[in-house]
């Protein structure tokens, strides 16, 4: 047996099999109806643990079923050309995920023959995959008894347990992870790990948790000592830092200009309206119309300020203002990264949200 990371002395085999008996049962009973949980297939799995990182469950539904309705098979994701599947993802945001999900596809067709592999060590080393994904695959389509712990399982353990430590800290994930792989069930590996998730999602919430109605009521240290409100320990995320960018609309009558993002960096290799980071010295406007000019060679006059919204990524915050410009006359553009679309015609391309928050408006 590993060595307990913390001295958890109220813990014993009796107790653990008391929390794998009571969440299983719990989760029969009480697990909602969602698509990826009809299913054993490896790859669906891993599409719909990949998209539900950041985002809500009623979001990923349309896009989970959508996605596995256009790249069925590992092998039409990893054929498939990046900017459909940035299409397919267009709105989930966090966009490297999809584009590490196709990376990972390519990698399972060319080294394993199109069939996800079993081994724990060679699924982590596809792109994109870390511990948590390795170990929802690995329980849930193979059933092999290997900890899944995100952000919901480390609060339900750090109340269970009673575990005082930063759980923002690498430290406290791998430590909760040698718990979870402690107490996972190795009957039921698959429900152990979902049931940990759904207590965390429907029950064991971060703030006023269902304590009367949660399987572990009596198992539960931080609810025996009435301190559940207060765990789990969690550092504040440092503040996003605010970067004014300038975004240009410019049309050619019932056209707009679009160009093609630097594969590199936020949002890479996505299709917006050109854009770019202000520069403190120059006066408003000024910078995104000479981004205009010196990459793409575009001539523009009559500039008009139109709006300013904000968006937030993970670690920044992007204050767009936009501006509309109108071509010069008699200047031809002919470079395949920038397109001229009609409104019908945007919707082919994958579009940013916060792009689209300017165009809808
Ligand atoms: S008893 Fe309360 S605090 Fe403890 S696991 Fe259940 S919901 Fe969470």
């Amino acid at each position: 047996m590993e060595k307990l990371p913390y001295r958890l002395q109220h813990l014993n085999s009796e107790k653990i099999l008391a929390i794998q008996d009571n969440l299983i049962q719990w989760y029969e009973k009480n697990q909602r109806d969602l698509p990826w949980r009809r299913t054993n297939n490896p790859y669906y799995i891993w599409i719909s643990e990949i998209m539900l990182q950041q985002t809500r469950v009623d979001t990923v539904i349309g896009y989970y079923n959508a996605f596995i309705e256009k790249f069925p098979r590992i092998e039409d994701l990893a054929n498939a050309d990046e900017d459909h599947v940035l299409k397919a993802w267009e709105g989930l945001g966090y966009y490297n995920r999809a584009k590490r999900l196709q990376q990972g596809a390519r990698v399972i067709v060319e080294k394993y023959g199109g069939e996800m592999p079993k081994d724990y060590k060679k699924i982590l080393d596809l792109p994109g995959i870390g511990p948590y994904t390795v170990g929802a695959i690995t329980s849930i389509a193979f059933h092999q008894p290997i900890a899944a712990v995100d952000g919901n399982v480390m609060r339900v353990f750090s109340r269970v347990f009673h575990i005082k430590e930063d759980i923002m800290l690498d430290k406290t994930r791998k430590n909760m992870e040698k718990i979870g792989n402690l107490v996972i069930s190795h009957k039921n590996p698959s429900y152990f790990n979902q049931g940990l998730m759904e207590l965390g999602a429907l029950i064991c919430t971060p703030t006023s948790p269902k304590c009367v109605a949660c399987p572990l009521y009596n198992l539960c240290e931080a609810r025996r000592l009435n301190v559940q409100e207060s765990l789990p320990l969690k550092t504040k995320k440092p503040k996003q830092k605010e970067i004014i960018m300038e975004m240009a609309l410019v049309c050619r009558s019932e056209d707009m200009l679009i160009t093609k993002r630097p594969k590199e960096g936020l949002l890479g290799g996505l299709w917006a309206l050109p854009s770019t980071k202000k520069d403190s010295g120059l006066i408003d406007g000024e910078s995104i119309r000479l981004e205009l000019l010196e990459n793409y060679g575009i001539r523009v006059s009559n500039m008009e300020y139109v709006l300013e919204k904000i968006h937030i990524f993970t670690h920044i915050k992007w204050k767009m203002k936009l501006y509309r410009f109108d071509l010069l006359k008699g200047k031809e553009i002919d470079y395949p990264e920038i397109q001229w679309v009609n409104k019908k015609q945007l919707e082919n391309f994958a579009l940013p949200t916060a792009f689209k928050k300017l165009i809808k408006t």
